[in-house]
């Protein structure tokens, strides 16, 4: 078989860096592939009705059509930064609602944009993920439809450990017919949507704004990631942040914890360990923290138009404050995204390791450099 699900099997499930997004799933015209717990399925050989059918290798994240294009997009914002990508206004921002804040313990950001969002009528709904508890590998996905504020509280603290997210947006569009759907998630979440927006999939028309939240990386298992935190006396739902020195440092309430990253390291997806972006190049908004935030407060990076009229109009109306980001604080997002870059180089060019290298790695190096 050399068409799409070949090249994807070839190129992305076999070596095992498929990172569940559900992008393919979702795409897939004969549902030929199914995204479980952990592994991504080719459910029957649809080379036989589809010889020439490409696209579940398209639209993954992890491959090279079509990124080159959707980076395109992004390259006519003003500034550039490495690490970052490209971008309109970076600055600190919270909710204003204190409840928000006070669940979140990062500010509130994205709720507060999906609020205003929906509120606004600028999109029908806003959708997003929640781990109802540690075996939930793909997390599942909660919709919002719409997304009102009472709703708010059980989608604050949520987790974006790997979950077939393309395919959750897909639902919600074709259970919600005219929906302009707004959508929070990881990095490779938003490349995954672009490129399904680049292919012109039909739900891709009602894509609203794309929220990123910043990744590390994310564990191969929860289970087994909240037993390493615990034997080092951090209760998993108390992380408020992680960030990456020389060690993987865990900030619980008021105590940074220190850990070797040759602790961590056998425990992260395969697919992430090559991923090399940190902030979501793709998003129209990126939200998140790193050390020298102060507590309540997220990053706040500007990507697009239409997500400069999100931004501007949660301001004006009451959803959101900001306030300017410290420097220092810039220079340790670049920090820590370049360690991740030159962590996921390592890991790509380890030949030992026998990983290919995935597709999309030497485009992306150019795209956030
Ligand atoms: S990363 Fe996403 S698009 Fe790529 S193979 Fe895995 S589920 Fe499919
Ligand atoms: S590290 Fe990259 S591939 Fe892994 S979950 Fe985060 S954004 Fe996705």
């Amino acid at each position: 078989m050399v068409n799409g699900y070949g090249n994807l099997k070839h190129e992305i499930v076999d070596p095992d860096l498929c990172t569940l997004c559900g992008a393919c799933e979702s795409a897939c015209p004969v549902n030929a592939i199914g995204i479980t717990a952990d592994r991504n399925h080719h459910l029957f050989d649809c080379s036989e009705n589809f010889d020439s059918c490409s696209i579940c290798h398209e639209v993954c994240p992890h491959t090279s059509p079509n990124l080159e294009e959707a980076f395109k997009e992004f390259s006519s914002a003003p500034y550039s930064l490495p690490g970052i990508g490209h971008f309109t206004s970076i600055k600190t921002a919270r909710s204003n609602f204190e409840d928000i804040r006070h669940i979140t313990r990062s500010g509130g950001v994205a709720a507060a944009l999906s609020v205003c969002g929906t509120e606004t009528g600028m999109v029908d709904a806003a959708v997003s993920s929640e781990a109802k508890n540690l075996d939930d590998m793909p997390t599942p996905l909660k919709f919002k439809i719409p997304m009102v504020t009472d709703y708010l509280p059980s989608m604050l603290k949520v987790e974006f450990h790997p979950a077939a997210v393309a395919k959750a947006y897909d639902s919600v569009v074709k259970g919600y017919a005219q929906a302009r759907v707004a959508f929070i998630g990881l990095p490779c979440h938003m490349t995954a949507l672009r490129k399904l927006q680049l292919f012109g999939h039909k739900s891709s028309e009602q894509l609203g704004f794309l929220i990123s939240r910043f990744c590390l990386w994310n564990p191969q298992s929860r289970r087994n990631f909240s037993s390493l935190l615990s034997a080092k006396g951090i209760q998993l739902d108390a992380v408020d942040e992680i960030n990456l020195d020389d060690s993987i440092k865990v900030k619980s309430d008021i105590n940074v914890h220190d850990i070797p990253l040759s602790e961590l390291w056998g425990n992260i997806r395969e697919g992430c360990k090559t991923c090399m972006d940190f902030t979501g190049a793709f998003s129209d908004i990126s939200v998140g923290r790193v050390e020298g935030i102060s507590r309540d407060w997220s990053i706040l990076i500007v990507r697009t138009k239409q997500g400069e009229e999100l931004v501007n109009r949660a301001e004006r109306e009451g959803y959101l404050e900001s306030a300017n980001l410290p420097h220092a604080v810039e220079e340790e997002i670049q920090a820590i995204a370049g360690r991740k870059k030159a962590l996921a180089k390592q890991e790509v060019y380890e030949v030992k390791r026998g990983i290919l290298a995935p597709s999309a790695f030497e485009i992306m190096e150019r795209c956030i450099p």
